[in-house]
């Protein structure tokens, strides 16, 4: 009996520990290809980065895919000395920085198309250029206004 529970243990332990870590650490989507890491931070930041994804993903499917197809890492800890918002940094191509959710999970949406956008820019080796991302942010929050 006792044998049983000292596998049962070495079964059931590792099951909880991937199962914690999948609910918080991964966004995985297979019928889009979609795999994303989380990376935590112990920096304050009230919004679920997983849950702005899954915003993403039902607000605007064009903007969800060049996600999925050019970031592989969210990383929430501060980076290239932003205290708030997000960042790129070309050294480290597939991966955005979200330094602040800010509350709103529709301006968290934006940064994440925002970075996106810088990811894309790296990614082929162009000059990182804030115009074009902030249009590109600010589109997708005109995409998802309710218009009276
Ligand atoms: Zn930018």
């Amino acid at each position: 009996m006792k044998k049983i529970g000292k596998y049962l243990g070495i079964l059931v332990i590792p099951l909880l520990f991937g199962a914690f870590f999948y609910s918080q650490f991964l966004h995985i989507d297979i019928s889009n290809s979609c795999a994303i890491f989380l990376m935590p931070t112990f920096q304050p930041s009230n919004l679920s980065t997983k849950e702005t994804v899954s915003f993403l993903q039902k607000s605007s499917a064009t903007e969800y895919a060049k996600l999925c197809k050019h970031v592989s890492v969210i990383n929430k800890n501060a980076a290239c000395g932003g205290l708030d918002g997000g960042c790129y940094q070309p050294s480290q191509p597939k991966t955005i920085f979200i330094g602040n959710d800010q509350n709103n999970i529709a301006l968290a949406a934006a940064l994440l198309v925002h970075e996106t956008c810088h990811a894309i820019q790296g990614q082929s080796n162009e000059t990182l250029s804030e115009g074009p991302c902030y249009k590109a942010g600010a589109e997708y929050l005109q995409s998802i206004l309710i218009k009276p």
